[in-house]
């Protein structure tokens, strides 16, 4: 069963919908929790993939859970917005947040005033599937490789104007990242989320983009934008005919985003454990895992994805991009 509603409730709301599961049958030794909806904070706007992963891992959780999951979207600096507003949620299990690559491990040396520390004031729940990401340009586009592009940056640099999902967003640092290791400059324009740069990208606004597949899918095989190279180890199906960029252009260059939920510290136990029994739940239904797959969505094996692992997971990747930071000579924001 789903609903899907949209309103406004605050102005950095984008938008807002719910995903209903079944209700169980009472049963006396159930867990006291989840007794009413959750709220989870996408902290991007509607129709990225962050939003679009969230919705349908979040409709597959409260399936296994009998109670709707709220999405509630929290657009803005890179996703920081919304992460600064769950941190400071109760601590009771029904405000969750979806971390990811930016939000989590390289915000706090992008950011000299962020307002939450990562590690201090979240609790890791379970680790999403991991996404790759695809560079891509408008169809018809004066690019018709990525050599093309890669060739335009060195001549004149940022003369190409690169659209991002906001300064520390996946799309941001994958940029950046692949801006230091080509030794080129692009003009970053940072967005809300992938959902409005995309729009951008299709009328032509922007030069390029490097964002994760599962919503650049559908804009490709639509024929409105070109994938000219994908950031992962491999060629993929879904992309017939895309090259990567590693076994070319730039041997070694890989790049994909990874989730996770995280809930304000100081939740209880079940909360954690409750979660994450759903989630693994989620993973054994081979329609939940398909329907990711289809979009180019890496589906982690249950050992890498419960609480334990995602805590180290997250540490360090915090270390990983405050090196990577710090060798591309990113400037942290005031
Ligand atoms: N793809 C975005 C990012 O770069 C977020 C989004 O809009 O889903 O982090």
């Amino acid at each position: 069963m789903k609903h899907f509603k949209q309103m406004v409730v605050a102005p950095l709301v984008v938008g807002l919908s719910t995903i209903t599961g079944m209700w169980p049958a009472a049963n006396a030794k159930e867990p006291a929790y989840p007794e009413r909806p959750i709220t989870l904070v996408v902290p991007f706007a509607v129709g990225g993939p962050t939003d679009a992963i969230a919705r349908t891992v979040a409709q597959r959780v409260s399936v296994e859970l009998g109670q709707s999951i709220v999405v509630e979207n929290l657009a803005g600096a890179g996703g920081t917005v919304g992460a600064t507003r769950a941190a400071r949620a109760k601590p009771d299990g029904y405000t969750l947040f979806v971390g990811h690559v930016g939000t989590m491990a390289a915000a706090p040396y992008l950011f000299k005033s962020l307002k939450y520390d990562p590690i201090k004031d979240f609790t890791p729940i379970f680790r999403f599937p991991d996404t790759p990401m695809v560079l891509l340009v408008k169809e018809g586009s004066r690019f018709k490789s990525a050599a093309d592009l890669l060739e335009e940056a060195r001549k004149a640099p940022g003369k190409i104007t690169f659209g991002t999902a906001g300064v520390g967003s996946s799309s941001h640092l994958a940029a950046e990242h692949l801006a230091a290791t080509a030794k080129i400059r692009f003009t970053f324009v940072p967005y809300k989320g992938t959902g409005p740069a995309m729009t951008d990208l299709v009328g032509g606004q922007i030069d390029a983009m490097l964002d994760q597949t599962n919503v650049a899918l559908p804009q490709v095989q639509g024929k409105r934008l070109h994938a000219l190279a994908l950031t992962s180890q491999s060629r993929m199906p879904q992309f017939p005919g895309t090259p990567t960029l590693t076994e070319r252009e730039l041997p070694g260059f890989l790049a994909s985003t990874w989730y996770g939920i995280y809930a304000p510290v100081g939740v209880p136990k079940v909360v954690v454990d409750t979660l994450q029994k759903a989630y693994l739940k989620a993973l054994t239904n081979a329609q939940f895992t398909d329907s990711l797959k289809k979009s180019g969505i890496e589906v982690l094996p249950p050992e890498v994805v419960g609480a334990g692992p995602l805590r180290d997971f997250t540490v360090n990747e915090q270390k990983k991009w405050q090196r990577v930071i710090r060798d591309a000579g990113i400037e942290p924001q005031p």
